[in-house]
């Protein structure tokens, strides 16, 4: 099934946003577009983007708006983004909104909805200490973790309020079972017009 939707799901780390954003892009049959993903999978497949960001993530900080950018802007110009995707981690602060403000508007696109999946920072702790013990990601470690919820609070929760000026932010009880969540975002999503197509 393939809907058209430019979506955004923000939250912190640990709110559940990578599994919501994978089942509600699949429902709309759009991509995920995740930075975090894609820095990732750099690392391991050894190039030289994963090299040069390696250190980066490791401590928990942001990789170089400019960067950043690049990346994003190639991945959303392929194919299966025409019609539609979904930003997990992208924008993160402030001059990425504007970046991804002024890539779309020469596309004559913009959001269609901005997804806050709200989580209380103990719950977000608690999940990505969970996640540390069985994924092993090596920027799970307390100290970047506490690093990054600053950087989320400080840099990222601001450009909601942009996003909310322009009235495309629902924000979404993240605490829940997966299924209730998704189901929350989808009745969010339909009431704006977005539905799945028949
Ligand atoms: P995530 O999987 O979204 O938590 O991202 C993991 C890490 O990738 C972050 O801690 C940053 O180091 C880097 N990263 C992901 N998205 C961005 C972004 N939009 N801007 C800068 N760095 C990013």
């Amino acid at each position: 099934m393939t809907a058209s939707a430019r979506l955004l799901i923000v939250g912190p780390q640990g709110s559940g946003k990578g599994t919501q954003g994978v089942r509600i892009a699949s429902a709309f049959g759009i991509p995920v577009v995740s930075t975090g993903d894609m820095f990732r999978a750099n690392i391991k497949g050894g190039t030289e983007l994963g090299q040069q960001v390696t250190a980066i993530l490791d401590r928990g900080d942001l990789v170089p708006d400019e960067l950043t950018g690049e990346i994003v802007r190639d991945r959303l110009s392929q194919d299966d983004a025409a019609n539609g995707f979904l930003l997990d981690g992208y924008p993160r602060n402030a001059a990425q909104v504007g970046h991804l403000d002024e890539f779309l508007t020469a596309r004559g696109e913009a959001l269609d909805a901005v997804i806050l999946l709200d989580v209380p920072r103990e719950e977000s702790i608690a999940r990505l200490k969970l996640r540390a013990d069985e994924q092993g990601r090596s920027d799970d470690t307390e100290e970047a973790i506490a690093h990054r919820l600053d950087i989320y609070e400080n840099e990222t929760a601001p450009i909601l309020a942009v996003y909310g000026e322009r009235g495309i932010v629902d924000s979404i009880d993240g605490v829940g079972s997966l299924d209730e969540i998704t189901e929350r975002i989808m009745s969010a999503l339909s009431a704006r017009g977005l539905t799945l197509a028949a």
